[in-house]
């Protein structure tokens, strides 16, 4: 319920809250099925768009409820097809949602918090704190207003966005409820109609919800492990000191071996120049990763203003993929994409603040990545 405008919001329900909703006003369960395709395959946040639906309902729906999704503050196109929207949550701060093409695969980076109380010492997101959860509607929002940009046939829609994973701004688990909503209506026929193995959420290891997720939902999972070792992940992930990695991957594990169906573990390894990305880091994480059926993303950091990391080399990456590829792994290095709208992974900034602040931390971040090669700490890759 929209507390200023007292109406519920249709966007964040899902398709059997949609049908307990029409019961409640009296109404006829099937006139969810209607609703949602409006909402999800079409973009419609206009009751009188509803050509299906009789003009006494319609009146009924608009007294009662809204399609209001987030205030889109910026939309930019990078020159490789990345898009970036920038928009605004009820709390009034501003969260960041990234569309990246490749091949024949869209994939949408959808944010679940404005800011994140996680406080990883490499990124951009955890240095600004917390602000709040978003909502279901302000999580499924994000999807339905980059189908929107796509048009909104269904089947252009299809093509456009075909994976979602949830690893933007914020530690998903911890906005448990309004997270899995969300999921459910991103594979919901009638709403996005993406398979299951296409929604993956990524967590930083919030151990008692992996359990808690396998009870309600089975979509993909993606840890982003960062260390190979507890000391060092320690320092680079806190809630480490919580849940320590024998514990995480046991969780991860028993997530993975319900799902069944050959599915694997995603392993999120951000590479930091000099603290994880050696030799021996890679050797312990074969090791670590012995018993466990995963596929590996190595993410070259992407260094903004005093974050105190360096990007490897490519020497580096490259020897570190290598000596876990020779082990048998399945690994990849995530090309960097969208960086002249500032989209690449670690780069989503500002979203705790307000708008006028927000565009001073702009400037000052792309003076800063205007400052000469070289500069300690902002090598770009
Ligand atoms: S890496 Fe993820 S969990 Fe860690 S601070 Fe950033 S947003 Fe939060």
């Amino acid at each position: 319920m929209n507390e200023t405008t007292g109406k519920v919001n249709l966007l964040g329900l899902t398709q059997p809250q949609l049908e307990a909703f029409f019961e409640q006003i009296g109404e006829k369960r099937f006139r969810a099925g209607q609703v949602m395709k409006w909402i999800h395959h079409f973009g419609v946040d206009d009751f009188d768009a509803m050509t299906n639906i009789g003009k006494a309902l319609r009146e009924k729906l608009k007294a009662r409820a809204e399609i209001r999704g987030p205030e889109i503050v910026s939309e930019d196109i990078s020159s490789d097809g990345t898009r970036k929207w920038v928009v605004r949550v009820a709390s009034g701060s501003c969260v960041e949602t990234v569309y990246i093409p490749q091949g024949g695969r869209g994939t949408l980076c959808v944010s679940s918090q404005a800011g994140c109380a996680l406080d990883c010492s490499f990124c951009s997101t955890g240095k600004q704190g917390f602000n709040s959860n978003l909502t279901a509607a302000e999580v499924i929002g994000q999807v339905w207003i980059a189908n929107k940009s796509f048009g909104t046939v269904p089947a252009k829609i299809d093509r456009a966005i075909t994976n979602v994973v949830m690893m933007g701004m914020g530690e998903p688990l911890l906005n448990f409820d309004n997270v899995v909503a969300a999921m459910q209506i991103m594979m919901d026929d009638l709403g996005y109609g993406i398979s299951k193995r296409k929604v993956t959420l990524s967590t930083s290891g919030v151990v008692p919800m992996i359990d808690e997720l396998a009870k309600v939902i089975d979509v993909s999972l993606a840890l982003s492990l960062h260390a190979p070792n507890d000391e060092l992940r320690n320092e680079l992930v806190p809630i480490n000191r919580k849940y320590p990695l024998e514990v995480l991957l046991a969780a991860c594990q028993r997530y993975i071996s319900r799902l069944g169906e050959k599915r694997v573990l995603t392993i999120e390894y951000t590479l930091l120049r000099g603290v994880n990305d050696q030799p021996e880091h890679a050797a312990q994480m074969i090791e670590l990763l012995a018993d466990i059926p995963c596929k590996i993303n190595l993410i070259p950091f992407n260094p903004f203003p005093h974050s105190g990391y360096e990007r490897p080399s490519n020497n580096a990456i490259r020897r570190f993929q290598d000596i876990l590829h020779k082990a048998g792994h399945n690994v990849t290095v995530r090309t960097t994409r969208g960086e002249d709208i500032d989209a690449a992974c670690g780069q989503l900034v500002g979203q705790v603040l307000d708008r006028t602040r927000r565009s001073e931390r702009y400037i000052a971040v792309r003076q800063l990545q205007a400052e000469p090669a070289g500069t300690p700490g902002l090598e770009r890759s």
